[in-house]
């Protein structure tokens, strides 16, 4: 960083690379943390200190003899303080809330080239800034987060043939109503590709699946209220007492970062008709192939956190993810065919975007809707004192505004 700030360099940081967020650029720094893998686990204290090249699945399994999980997402794979620096919506969030609402305190070499151990009582606006604001306020060296009291999840997915689109996703939809905030849950409509790595029901077919994680509880609660789902009759139903070391089988995703082009949207309420709009532009009939996925949210990501943080729009109902590969079309292609279902969800948009699913070209525009307006004001008055150059820019940019109390 110093070298960086001597020269008046930009700085990008990267984990895993799995998001295309931070882009090298000529004439900048990449930092990879890469090399700083390492967990320490405080099993009274229900902590973990996490170094900053760490993947989850490193956390989750040097958690688990303890009997405690963090709250991970759906890919363990992907890099733990990253995630959490951008909200962290996981597998266990609707009962807990997002990974960044259960920080305790992030170390953090930022513009000025100061490591700095932060807290919320130490550097209270920086704390706040940087669960939220991500890669804007420096690079993060470790974290510590709490972890909870979670071995198992009753979880897996049920899968069925995309003809069967429309009944399925209505009867998710209504199912999603009566349950309570310790059933997390998505669906997604998959092409899923030909490869023998994949399970033969869903082998180079367009799919429909509801993936399930209900923790934490009574695993036959879990069962209980999947029991609507299952009568609907899936092509196959992987649900059972899942150890949360292999909660990474939920979702399945790809292990190896991709080149994707995605897009999101939070949306309030559905019906019907938001249904048609997704399912007239997605599917087996869609011009290019996509993953389109809706994650139920509520429950504990809709209450504000202990310790307030910058990550917005909690009162959205649902998250809408769209990823298409680029290798299977034209980037030009994919956008046209994005540009169209968010403009046809759009009536059911809150206007709010989630920070950790924007990728792809359009993102640096869209990167204050992640935020309240009042939020996004404080975020570029705080990088106007923590990072005034912007240093911090070859990523979803928080531009510096005015500082706090400034002229
Ligand atoms: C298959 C898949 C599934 C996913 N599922 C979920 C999910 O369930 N829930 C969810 O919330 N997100 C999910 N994500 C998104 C993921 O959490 C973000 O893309 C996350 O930022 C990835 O972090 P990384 O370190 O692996 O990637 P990287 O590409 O290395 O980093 C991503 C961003 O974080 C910044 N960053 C990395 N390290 C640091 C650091 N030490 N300090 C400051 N900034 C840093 C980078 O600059 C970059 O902008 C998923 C992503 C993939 C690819």
């Amino acid at each position: 960083m110093r070298y960086a700030v001597d020269r008046g360099l930009p700085v990008a940081v990267q984990g895993t690379g799995h998001a295309t967020a931070a882009v090298a650029a000529e004439g900048g720094v990449l930092i990879t943390t890469a090399g700083m893998s390492a967990v320490r686990i405080d099993a009274a204290a229900r902590t973990a200190w996490v170094a900053a090249g760490t993947r989850w699945d490193q956390v989750v399994h040097a958690a688990a003899p303890a009997g405690l999980a963090p709250l991970s997402g759906s890919a363990p794979h992907v890099g733990a303080v990253s995630y959490t620096l951008g909200g962290g919506l996981g597998l266990l969030s609707r009962g807990f809330g997002y990974a960044a609402d259960h920080v305790r305190s992030l170390d953090v070499v930022t513009a000025d080239g100061r490591l700095r151990h932060v807290t919320p009582d130490r550097e209270p606006d920086l704390f706040w800034a940087l669960r939220g604001g991500r890669d804007n306020f420096g690079v993060v060296t470790s974290m510590a987060i709490d972890l909870m009291p979670v071995t198992v999840v009753y979880g897996g997915v049920l899968v069925f043939p995309a003809e069967r689109a429309a009944d399925v996703f209505a009867a998710y939809l209504e199912w999603t109503a009566t349950v309570p905030d310790v059933m997390n849950s998505s669906i997604a409509l998959i092409a899923t590709p030909d490869c023998p790595s994949i399970p033969e029901p869903m082998r180079g077919r367009h799919t429909v699946q509801i993936r399930i994680a209900h923790a934490p509880g009574d695993p036959a609660e879990g069962e209980r209220l999947v029991v609507p789902l299952r009568t609907l009759g899936p092509l196959m139903d992987t649900l059972r007492v899942l150890p949360y070391t292999e909660a990474g089988s939920i979702h399945n995703d790809p292990v190896a970062p991709g080149a994707t082009e995605s897009g999101t949207a939070m949306l309030g309420e559905l019906g019907p008709a938001a249904l048609d709009a997704v399912l007239a532009l997605a599917g087996p009939h869609a011009p290019v192939p996509h993953v389109v996925e809706l994650r139920h949210l509520g429950g504990g990501l809709a209450r504000p956190p202990a310790v307030p943080n910058a990550v917005g729009n909690r009162d959205a109902r649902h998250l809408l993810n769209v990823v298409s590969r680029i290798e299977h079309s034209g980037t030009g292609e994919i956008r046209r065919a994005h540009t169209r279902l968010f403009a046809a969800m759009a009536p059911w948009s809150t206007g709010g975007r989630f920070l950790n699913f924007m990728n792809g070209r359009d993102a640096a525009g869209q990167v204050r809707s992640a935020y309240s307006p009042a939020d996004y004001e404080r975020l570029t008055g705080l990088k106007a004192v923590y990072d005034p150059r912007n240093t911090f820019r070859l990523n979803h940019n928080i531009p510096p505004g005015r500082v706090p109390g400034g002229d």
